[in-house]
């Protein structure tokens, strides 16, 4: 019976993507504890210290909040979130998703404890706000990035639509905005990267020729 009604009530995946957003965000928060306990909507819930999710969620959509929304706030947020990923032994890069002035997503890197490269902070962040919109269309959206996103979350970015990039440190050689040249033959990598790999779109004219031969 409890088995059926955990089943019954089990959050949709975009509350438990929106859940994990503000398990991210709260620790960022609390510069902001003096407005969330100023907030006359904390007041009326008793919800004073310590500042729960619920709260919170009330809170980043209370006209009562203060304009959280530039572009130094928003940053500065990625900051610590990139300071959280290199606790955790990962590259300090943290991104979040910016939807009129709330924050719709926020994700670390996670390469490392997620066993994969795909686990960039910036695809992570797009996947979650994703999942929070319940569609792809991410065109009215900000992503926000302690670094100048790659080529492969550039790719994910512009499948999005995001409508505007805001990021704080460059990415020389493969950033999505700086990199030039084909990504997968430039040697304009990092040096401790491998050399290209050998490249072969089949049929090479010569395999093709013999065929259009036969054909004619
Ligand atoms: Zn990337």
């Amino acid at each position: 019976m409890l088995h059926k009604q955990r089943q019954r009530y089990a959050k949709p995946a975009a509350k438990r993507s929106y859940d994990r957003v503000l398990s991210l965000v709260l620790p960022l928060m609390q510069p902001l504890g003096q407005n969330l306990r100023a907030c006359p909507n904390n007041r009326r819930l008793g919800v004073l210290r310590p500042v729960n999710a619920l709260a919170l969620r009330r809170c980043l959509t209370c006209p009562l909040m203060p304009d959280l929304s530039t572009d130094a706030f928003f940053l500065a947020q990625c900051q610590q979130l990139g300071a959280q990923a290199a606790e955790q032994g990962e590259s300090p890069v943290g991104a979040m998703v910016v939807r009129a002035g709330r924050v719709l997503a926020a994700a670390t890197e996670a390469t490392q404890s997620m066993h994969t490269i795909t686990a960039h902070a910036e695809l992570l962040a797009l996947q979650a706000a994703r999942e929070v919109l319940g569609h792809p269309n991410l065109s009215d959206c900000t992503l926000y990035s302690t670094h100048e996103p790659c080529v492969m979350c550039a790719y994910a970015i512009r499948y999005h639509g995001i409508g505007r990039v805001v990021y704080e440190q460059g990415s020389p050689y493969l950033g999505g905005a700086s990199a030039s040249g084909p990504i997968l033959t430039t040697t304009q990598v990092p040096p401790h990267w491998a050399p290209p790999p050998t490249v072969k779109q089949w049929p090479s004219a010569d395999e093709a020729a013999p065929t259009s031969a036969g054909q004619a």
